[in-house]
């Protein structure tokens, strides 16, 4: 079995405050090195699951948050950021067999988390695709999809967890906390641990393409901008128009060519 893991921080247990994910501030270290053991413990359930690679992307901020030595021997792990249009799932492809997200967060717009957000919080308003509020877990699962790659485990906010059940109810999620205004109620940090490492390894033992989602055949992109002076000059991308002052439509059937979108234009 050939595993990714994608990283997020937002979604770690405990996190509520900007400080707490910001390399820069002295609150950091903390929560550098949960989300690291997080990552480690949804390493362990997939070894103890019979995972033979696995891959994981540091996927938040500067991309070099992950404690490598935390990390179980064998572990190939992804810092920095490419510039490739997968982002947050760099290098994904069809030879693997599962997708996990750990420390993902609800979406901008939703309640369940005070740091809920899509991408850029300066830039950006909101995602639909395909009249779907988009969030940095379904951006990216779509990628899986594409590739024919089920998203097996997810960990996070209770929010995203509702949403994981709304458009892929096989996915196995332990949901570290939830939001309420400006505040979050979490789990203990050692319990997090353990569970993320057990439901890891009973979410791998069991029937993976439950997990796969369906494929749509055409793709819809609204991009709502906070300022009108950004959505005029995305709508100058290629296929982009104009939809309302603040908002850019794209329409393809190629799923990596919103990726390309959400490149250049975000
Ligand atoms: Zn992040």
């Amino acid at each position: 079995m050939k595993i990714y893991i994608s990283a997020d921080m937002e979604g770690i247990t405990g996190v509520t405050h900007w400080d707490e994910v910001d390399h820069n501030k002295s609150s950091y270290g903390q929560f550098q090195k949960q989300m690291s053991l997080e990552v480690a413990a949804a390493c362990e359930g997939a070894l103890e699951a019979g995972a033979k690679e696995i891959w994981v992307k540091d996927a938040h901020y500067s991309g070099r948050n992950i404690l490598a030595e935390i990390l179980p021997k064998g572990v190939k792990l992804i810092r920095g950021w490419s510039g490739h249009p997968y982002s947050m799932v760099q290098e994904l492809d069809d030879s693997f067999d599962a997708l996990m997200m750990v420390g993902y967060h609800s979406r901008a717009g939703q309640g369940g988390n005070p740091l809920a957000h899509t991408l850029s919080s300066s830039k950006l308003d909101s995602i639909t695709i395909n009249d779907r509020q988009t969030s940095e877990f379904f951006l990216h699962g779509n990628i899986a999809a594409k590739h024919g790659v089920p998203l097996v485990f997810l960990s996070g906010d209770v929010g995203l967890c509702e949403e994981v059940l709304e458009v892929s109810p096989g996915t196995t999620t332990v949901a570290t906390m939830v939001g309420v205004g400006d505040s979050t109620i979490s789990i203990q940090p050692q319990e997090s641990l353990e569970a993320i490492k057990t439901k890891v390894k009973s979410a791998l033992s069991g029937e993976l393409s439950n997990c796969l989602w369906d494929h749509p055949k055409s793709f819809v992109v609204h991009i709502r901008f906070n300022k009108q002076q950004l959505a005029y000059r995305a709508s100058h991308y290629p296929g982009a128009e104009l939809f309302d002052p603040k908002t850019i439509a794209f329409t393809t059937k190629e799923y990596d060519e919103v990726m390309q979108l959400i490149l250049f234009v975000v």
